[in-house]
């Protein structure tokens, strides 16, 4: 074990507060990251304020969009040395036995993956429980741990081992590409990502926003087609002609007036993960044969995948750096819709 510096909230209601923490030295298969970045999603902010079904164990280090350089390799470690450029997302293992696992899906593991904070530890013992990337250094097991490539800034990297990734598979799953109409519901983290890895798979795509404000920055990102939520005559207007919609929204909201953008077998997925259930109107689907899926992260190969996707196309993140001691201000501009587009903790000058 060593001491690993970090910052944790101790309830729901906490600030967050500089903490200090045990780390278990790396295992044969374990890979020592000390970490450069970490990036901020509304993941963090459910979590630290307890706001799903499962609950928070406390104290509570979230942070799963993480960047670094190997400075230590187990024994048996094969894939990484030290010095490696590497990322880590939202697990840090799995059972990799059950069918899921065996297919490279260890996000749908069905004994449940070990997610990066807030999750028992099988590697330490089921008492202790993951501590996540608002810190100094992680270890992780080689399986988990991603190449990040040499063209891509780190910092900006740091948001794709979450927001790119959970973009990326259902975007990849339902076929965006060429000839294919795509809607991004919510232009924040996962949102800007979404628009952007949609538009480099050749996909038409449409943003689909509360705010007036975002119109100039989602035609930058690549959507052709800007819809304001909030304007009923806009909404009509593209009524019948999305082949596909990633709904990233992580509040409360009337699905029935996005599922209407959808043509004939139309699917929405949702990624967005509101505590609160979601309803909408049988009719809206059965008059058009549509669908509403759901979607969590991608498998570690499709990540990988991802990363070298975005390496090939030059794609990260549209970051603001902040310091540790702007994460609670951070998640109150989060909840007002004000972020531009992911925010990023510099953990290496922490
Ligand atoms: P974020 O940066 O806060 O972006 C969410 C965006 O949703 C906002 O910027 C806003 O965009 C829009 N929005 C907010 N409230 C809304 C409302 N009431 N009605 C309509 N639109 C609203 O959050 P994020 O980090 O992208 O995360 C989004 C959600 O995805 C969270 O619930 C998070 O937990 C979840 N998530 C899921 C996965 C997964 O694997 N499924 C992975 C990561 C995160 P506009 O200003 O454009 O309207
Ligand atoms: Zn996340
Ligand atoms: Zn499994």
């Amino acid at each position: 074990m060593f001491t690993c510096q970090g910052f944790a909230v101790d309830s729901a209601t906490d600030k967050f507060k500089p903490y200090s923490f045990e780390r278990r030295d790396p295992l044969p298969h374990d890979v020592d990251i000390e970490i450069l970045y970490c990036g901020i999603c509304h993941s963090d902010l459910h979590t630290a304020r307890n706001e799903w079904v499962g609950g928070t164990l406390y104290p509570c280090i979230p942070g799963h969009e993480i960047v670094g350089k190997v400075v230590r390799t187990g024994a048996k470690v094969s894939k990484f040395r030290v010095g490696d450029r590497v990322g880590v997302g939202c697990m840090v293992n799995s059972c990799r036995e059950c069918e899921n696992c065996r297919r490279g899906l260890e996000n749908y593991c069905l004994k449940g993956m070990t997610g990066t904070y807030n999750d028992p530890d099988p590697e330490t013992g089921p008492k202790r429980y993951t501590f996540g990337g608002y810190s100094k250094r992680i270890v992780v097991n080689e399986d988990f741990v991603l190449h990040i490539p040499e063209n891509l800034d780190m910092a900006a990297a740091a948001p794709l081992l979450c927001a790119g990734i959970t973009t990326y598979s259902p975007l990849r799953h339902w076929g965006a590409g060429p000839g294919k109409k795509v809607g991004v519901v919510g232009l924040g983290g996962l949102g800007h990502m979404a628009v952007k890895l949609a538009a480099a798979m050749g996909a038409d795509v449409s943003m689909i926003t509360t705010s007036l404000n975002k119109k100039p920055d989602a035609q930058k990102l690549g959507a052709k087609h800007v819809i304001i939520s909030k304007d009923a005559a806009e909404m009509q207007k593209a009524a019948g002609t999305l082949d596909l919609i990633i709904d990233t929204v992580a509040a409360k909201h009337d699905l029935d007036s996005y599922l209407q953008l959808l043509r004939l077998d139309g699917t929405l997925v949702q990624v967005g993960a509101p505590s609160d259930p979601l309803a909408f109107h049988v009719f809206t689907l059965i008059m058009r044969r549509r669908s509403v899926a759901g979607s969590v992260i991608g498998g570690i190969a499709e990540t990988q995948e991802m990363l070298d996707f975005c390496g090939r196309h030059n794609i990260t993140a549209n970051i603001e750096m902040i310091k540790p001691d702007g994460i609670d201000e951070a998640y109150e501009r989060m909840l007002k819709s004000d972020v531009k587009y992911r925010f990023v903790m510099d953990m290496a000058g922490a």
